[in-house]
């Protein structure tokens, strides 16, 4: 599957699954945008050391996706779009009743009104070509509930939705739009996680990996951003074309418990 002459834009790619998508796109010959709401050098260092990895064009754009303007501005500074992958996302864990109005607005701004408006200002893009892709990381928290995270998942059920209307407004016109639901990713945010949870439960790696972090994927296995970005390169082939508005779960089975 070759995407030389497409353009990507993954939001919140300077590390985990989005940096995995952008590497599998790079792959497969896209040029990428790469982007997140710091502007050090190593960001920038990234996404050169990724173009010369690959021999495509990677840029990086610095654009906070808690701000609609910013999310508009990306996608305009990027001057093209032709695969959007929204995959910025942060979590905060509590209960409903203690749960902090500023988090619970962050999260909904980052992980569910930033796919809106980096679509809004894509789709023309994308219709003046006749071809688009439109991959948005949700979760398994899209399709299913767990205590204590209510924004995230009343967000990831909203980015589903959000999928599916996309994908009707644009069908025929050689535009999908579709959701990755992943399970646990082994990315550096879970990584960290793994000492204060052996610490906690006084469990070792592999235990508490596969009793605490993993009790609902039945794989009892992480899943890779390199299968995640697999999916994503999928999704922007020829043989995805009539696979749209729907979700693929990447999950080890967890949504079918
Ligand atoms: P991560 O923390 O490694 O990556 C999050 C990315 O979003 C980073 O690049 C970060 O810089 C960026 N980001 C955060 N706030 C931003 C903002 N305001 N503006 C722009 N960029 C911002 O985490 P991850 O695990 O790679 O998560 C990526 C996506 O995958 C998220 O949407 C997350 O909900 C989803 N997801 C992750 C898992 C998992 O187990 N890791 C499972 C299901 C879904």
């Amino acid at each position: 599957m070759s995407l030389k002459g497409k353009t990507a834009v993954v939001t919140g790619s300077n590390s985990g699954i989005g940096l995995g998508v952008a590497r599998a796109l790079a792959g497969a010959g896209a040029s990428v945008v790469l982007n997140s709401f710091t502007d050090r050098d190593e960001d920038h260092r990234l996404a050169s050391e990724l173009g010369a990895e690959f021999g495509v064009d990677v840029r990086y754009i610095k654009a906070d996706m808690s701000s609609g303007e910013e999310c508009r501005a990306l996608i305009e500074k990027a001057g093209a779009c032709d695969i959007l992958v929204n995959n910025a996302g942060i979590q905060h864990v509590a209960p409903i009743d203690e749960f902090p109005v500023a988090k619970w607005d962050a999260i909904i701004a980052i992980n569910l009104s930033s796919a809106f408006h980096t679509t809004a200002a894509a789709l023309p893009m994308m219709q003046k070509n006749g071809w688009g892709r439109v991959v948005n990381v949700a979760s398994a928290h899209g399709l299913t509930a767990s205590p204590y995270k209510s924004a995230y998942i009343a967000a990831k059920h909203g980015v589903v939705g959000l999928t599916k209307t996309t994908a009707l407004e644009m069908a025929g016109l050689g535009i999908t739009a579709n959701a990755i639901c992943p399970g646990y990713v082994l990315t550096p945010l879970v990584e960290a996680q793994i000492p204060d949870q052996m610490k906690s439960h006084n469990m070792d790696r592999d235990t508490v990996v596969r009793e605490v972090m993993l009790a609902r994927q039945p794989s009892k296995q992480f899943a890779t951003v390199e299968q995640i970005g697999g999916t994503a390169v999928f999704l922007c082939s020829d043989a995805a074309a009539q696979i749209t508005g729907t979700t693929i779960s990447v999950d080890g089975g967890w949504t079918a418990l």
